[in-house]
């Protein structure tokens, strides 16, 4: 079955992805390039637990976007503000209070970054593994949007219509890097 074409919504032109990794992006790349969307991707992860890790998630990125010609920033790796903002949040379960704090700052940044790039739509790979929360990433996304008027926070269901199993074939096909945990310290001993 052909998977309908994606039209962005509410009347945007310029889209930025925020990218988590390759295996939950390689499925949205795919479908917005087909679209024929015209979209950059931003790689911001400061929650990854250490700077080989991140340097291994952000190159399996690059090298699809690189063979799909998408453009791509990514933000230094600097995990302070991500650390100061889940203080006292450490023993929190995933989907819990952490991760709200962890998704808002990616999203923030990203809203931060696609306002001054002039973009005037975002959205996230986050939600579409089933490891996470939808309505707990698009309520982080929403507001991350709402402090730049004019900006729209897309939130795209990219699990609907065969897109999980997409990812999961893409990621085969593909020879991605695949990790084992979410990427805070503290998802370190609940590997997928
Ligand atoms: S489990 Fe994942 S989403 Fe939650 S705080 Fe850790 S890295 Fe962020």
């Amino acid at each position: 079955m052909e998977t309908p074409a994606l039209v962005l919504p509410d009347n945007t032109k310029r889209l930025l992805l925020h990218s988590c990794c390759a295996p939950c992006s390689g499925e949205i790349i795919k479908r917005l390039a087909s679209s024929n969307i015209t979209f950059s991707m931003l790689f911001y992860n400061p929650n990854i637990d250490t700077g080989k890790e991140y340097l291994k998630r952000k190159n399996e990125v690059v090298r699809f976007a690189n063979k799909l010609s998408v453009s791509f920033f990514d933000l230094d790796y600097d995990n302070s503000e991500w650390v100061k903002r889940i203080t006292g949040l450490e023993k929190e379960p995933e989907r819990g209070k952490r991760c709200t704090a962890c998704f808002s700052l990616r999203l923030e940044m990203t809203a931060l970054f696609a306002r001054e790039n002039s973009f005037d739509i975002f959205t996230t790979s986050l939600g579409i593994s089933r490891w996470k929360d939808f309505k707990q990433v698009c309520l982080c996304g929403y507001a991350a949007a709402e402090k730049y008027p004019g900006l729209v926070f897309w939130d795209h269901n990219w699990r609907k219509n065969g897109g999980s199993g997409r990812m999961e074939e893409i990621s085969k096909q593909e020879k991605f890097y695949r990790q084992t945990y979410c990427g805070c310290i503290y998802s370190k001993n609940k590997s997928f």
